[in-house]
Parts: structure tokens; C-alpha cells; sequence
């Protein structure tokens, strides 16, 4: 999960503000001390906290507001529009074109996840329609050629390498020369990694650099690293032109919030986000939307990603009850089922309002929804076809399926709050799910 402890920590002060009785400076305060003890808790800058907290109490200036005003309102907007401005790197990355091909060279240190987040990228295109391809450039480290081949034929991405030529420029080449010729759209060029900083490891980037002349230099960092991560991006921004990062591992590292605000300080534009080992649990970074994520506000926009991704806008009938909130728990379940396969439950929950911090949101989402699939498994077919289950759902029936399914009836009032988002969520999304893929680019 993104971020899951300083979500939830700001998350708790807006909402111990919001249930004050009165909303005055000293309760503003208290909240801003909140926010900034866990923003330094991720490891963000010390100092950017300052400015971040003197600008929230600046834009909460209560004697300047007119009478009538929404005071909890207010200040939840001020410190989500902050949290957005500290990860804003006020540059536009690459968009790749359709129809044409972009070459994008991966760099970054051994370790940091770059191998596998090439894939992760290459996975993600695909799945929207792209030609895309792998070709592995690093010939420092063995094994490198078999784990991207490997990793490749995994998510059924075309991959070119050689067991044999031991000069990365020469594979560059070859690689991105074959597909270019074979019309590919998206075409990923993964680069040797090294323990440090060395010069050999610029050097060789720069000669890759020259031959290839990529679309795009994408530098892959490590958000364990936290705030460290600035020198890192200066460094090999100052060697070879990065033009984006793609910041990894975020599920489950506490200092996460620091390496992505320490990123956007160098204006840097962090694209996609890496949360975990699978090649699905990647997204594509928009700060409102993270933002809205790690506050629990969930995301409609993510949330139309993945029911496209998922086929279900394929599927007129079911989007239709969907939107309408009229869907059933059979249809839950079947969508569960569905998003289970895709193995990244945890980030799809961060998408409903209301469930990111609640008993789902640990990094075992895929264990929690096996749990309701058992429970759902104890429904009768009246139960699961109910056009709104919550309305005949009684103490008897919860005692009948949890002792049915070897659960308790808490977790079975668990599934029925997690019915209730999904059909809010479902519903607020009418009217926003995309005709087509080319909107879908554009949501
Ligand atoms: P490279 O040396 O930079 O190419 O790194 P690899 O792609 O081999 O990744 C190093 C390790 O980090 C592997 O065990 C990956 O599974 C893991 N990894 C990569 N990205 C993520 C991520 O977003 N989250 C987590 N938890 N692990 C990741």
C-alpha cells in the first residue's frame, strides 16, 4: 500500500480537526503540528515541512475570511492543495505518441528495480493497446539477460538480447533498430545497473545515450532511499538528460513520502509509481490522484483504469448496473475474482473513498478478499442475486453465513461495508467511464 502510515496519520489530524466543536487557530495548529511530524516521519525534508506548514496556517487565515465560510472545508483544501504543490515538479514528462515509435533507456543503480520496472511499463502499455518491447542493454551483470527474458515472456512482451555480445551500444542498436522496423510503439531499452556511482556506469549511459537518442531517459529510484534521493537524481541528471523517474517500492517503505517530494524539489516529473514485486502493481503517478489515495479520498480516475483494464467497460450491461449502484453481490464477487487474478488487490482498494485506511488496507488485500470470496461462498442464490442485499441482510442471516463459512460475523458486517463502497464508488462513476481507449488516455 502507498504510503499507508502517513496516509493515515494526516488523514487523523484533518479528521480529529474536523470533529472539533470549533475550528479556531489552536485547533489549526495542533493539526499542522500533526501533518508535519508525520510528513518528517517519511523522512520529507525538514525544511520543505516548515515551509509546508507556515504555508497551510497562511492560507487558513481566519480573521482575513468573510463570514459564512466553510471553515473545515477550507482547510482541508488548503493542505491537500500542499500536499499536491510538494509533489509537483512543475515540468511535463515525455507522453509517448501513438502510431510511432518511442524509445525509452532505463537507468539507475543495481537494486533499485529498474529490470523489473521496465517490465512493469512495458505491461502497462500493452495491456492499453501499445506495440510494446523490451530489449536488454546491460551486459555488466549476469543474469541480467535471462531475468528480463524471463520477466518478458511472463507479461508476453516481445524482447530482444544476446547471451554472446558483451557491448551494451551494440545491443541498443540492434534491439531498438529491430523494432522500429517491426512498427513497435513503445520500445524500452534497459541498461546496466551498478553499486555506485562509478564512471564506468555514466560512461557507458552516455555511450548508449548518443547511439540510441531516446525519446525519453526514465531514471528508476529506490523510494526506500527517502530524501537521499535528491543527490541521487542530481547526479544522473547532471550525466545523461533524464527527462522523468519512476520511483520504486513505495508499498510498505515509510520514507517514501521523502523520496517523492525530494524528487519533485528537482524538478524532476516522477511518472509512474512502483508498489510491489508484480508486474501489475505500478501506477501512473498524477499527484492529485496520489494524493487523493493516501488521504483516502479514493480515486474514480484510477478506478476507471482498472475496470478498463479488466475489460469490464466491455461489458455494457454489467457498467451499466455498476453506475446505477444497482449491481449485486454475485457481481462483487465476480469482480473480485476477477481482480484477484490481476494480484494487486491492495492498490485497487486505495481507489474506493472510505476503504484505504479501514481494516482492508494492509499489504495483504489478496488474503483479506480470499476471506470474502469464502463468505460470499455461504450466500444462498437469493442472497447473492438481491438487487440490494443490504436490505434483507438481518442478524440471523450474518450468523447463518459466517458460521457457514468458518468466519465471523464481524468480518461478514466487513464484506457488507465493503459492498456499500463499491456500489457508492460504482455510482459516482457514472457518466465517467470512457467510450473508447483514445479517452481513456486522456481521463
Ligand atoms: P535492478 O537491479 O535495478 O534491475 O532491480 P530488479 O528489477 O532486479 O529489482 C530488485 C528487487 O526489487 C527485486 O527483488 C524486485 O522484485 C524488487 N522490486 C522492484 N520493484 C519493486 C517494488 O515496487 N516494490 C517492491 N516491494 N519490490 C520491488
Amino acid at each position: 500500500m502507498v504510503l499507508t502510515e502517513l496516509g493515515s496519520k494526516i488523514a487523523g489530524a484533518l479528521h480529529r480537526m474536523t470533529e472539533s466543536t470549533v475550528i479556531d487557530e489552536e485547533v489549526v495548529d495542533q493539526m499542522v503540528k500533526e501533518i508535519g511530524k508525520a510528513l518528517i516521519e517519511s523522512d520529507v525534508n525538514v525544511r520543505l515541512v516548515f515551509e509546508i506548514q507556515k504555508k497551510i496556517k497562511k492560507g487558513v487565515d481566519f480573521e482575513a475570511l468573510p463570514p459564512g465560510v466553510n471553515k473545515r472545508k477550507l482547510v482541508q483544501n488548503v493542505v491537500f492543495d500542499e500536499l499536491c504543490n510538494m509533489l509537483d515538479s512543475g515540468k511535463e514528462p515525455y507522453r509517448p505518441k501513438k502510431g510511432r515509435p518511442n524509445v525509452f533507456m532505463f537507468v539507475g543503480l543495481q537494486g533499485s528495480g529498474k529490470t523489473t520496472t521496465c517490465t512493469k511499463m512495458a505491461y502497462y502499455y500493452q495491456k492499453k493497446g501499445w506495440k510494446a518491447g523490451l530489449v536488454c542493454a546491460d551486459t555488466f551483470r549476469a543474469g541480467a539477460f535471462d531475468q528480463l527474458r524471463q520477466n518478458a515472456a511472463k507479461v508476453k512482451v516481445p524482447f530482444y538480447g544476446s547471451y554472446t555480445e558483451t557491448d551494451p551500444v551494440q545491443i541498443a542498436r540492434e534491439g531498438v533498430e529491430k523494432f522500429k522496423s517491426e512498427k513497435f510503439e513503445i520500445i524500452i531499452v534497459d541498461t546496466s545497473g551498478r553499486h555506485k556511482q562509478e564512471k564506468a556506469l555514466f560512461d557507458e549511459m552516455q555511450q548508449v545515450y548518443d547511439v540510441l537518442q531516446p525519446n525519453e531517459v526514465i531514471f528508476v529510484l529506490d523510494g526506500a532511499i527517502g530524501q537521499a534521493a535528491k543527490d541521487q537524481a542530481i547526479a544522473f541528471r547532471a550525466t545523461v538528460d533524464v527527462g522523468s523517474v519512476i520511483v520504486t517500492k513505495l508499498d510498505g517503505h515509510a520514507k517514501g513520502g521523502g523520496a517523492l517530494s525530494a524528487v519533485a524539489a528537482t524538478q524532476c516529473p516522477i511518472t509512474f509509481v512502483g508498489l510491489g514485486e508484480h508486474f501489475d502493481q505500478f501506477q501512473q503517478f498524477e499527484k492529485m490522484s496520489f494524493v487523493r489515495r493516501l488521504l483516502g479520498m479514493g480515486d474514480l480516475r484510477g478506478l476507471a483504469e482498472v475496470v478498463k483494464s479488466h475489460g469490464l467497460d466491455k461489458q455494457p450491461e454489467l457498467m451499466e448496473r455498476l453506475t446505477q449502484g444497482l449491481f449485486s453481490m454475485r457481481d462483487m464477487r465476480d469482480q473480485m475474482t476477477n481482480m484477484m487474478k490481476m494480484g494487486s488487490m491492495a492498490s485497487i482498494l486505495e481507489m474506493f473513498p472510505g476503504l484505504s485506511h479501514s481494516q482492508l488496507s494492509d499489504a495483504d488485500g489478496q488474503e483479506k478478499f480470499k476471506v470474502f470470496l469464502f463468505i460470499m461462498d455461504s450466500m444462498t442464490d437469493a442472497e447473492l442475486d438481491h438487487p440490494d442485499i443490504r436490505k434483507i441482510m438481518n442478524a440471523s442471516r450474518i450468523a447463518r453465513i459466517a458460521k457457514g463459512s468458518g468466519r465471523s460475523s464481524r468480518e461478514v458486517g466487513a464484506l457488507m461495508d465493503v459492498f456499500k463502497q463499491f456500489q457508492k464508488t460504482f455510482s459516482r462513476m457514472k457518466g465517467r467511464m470512457p467510450r473508447n481507449p483514445q479517452d481513456m488516455q486522456k481521463m
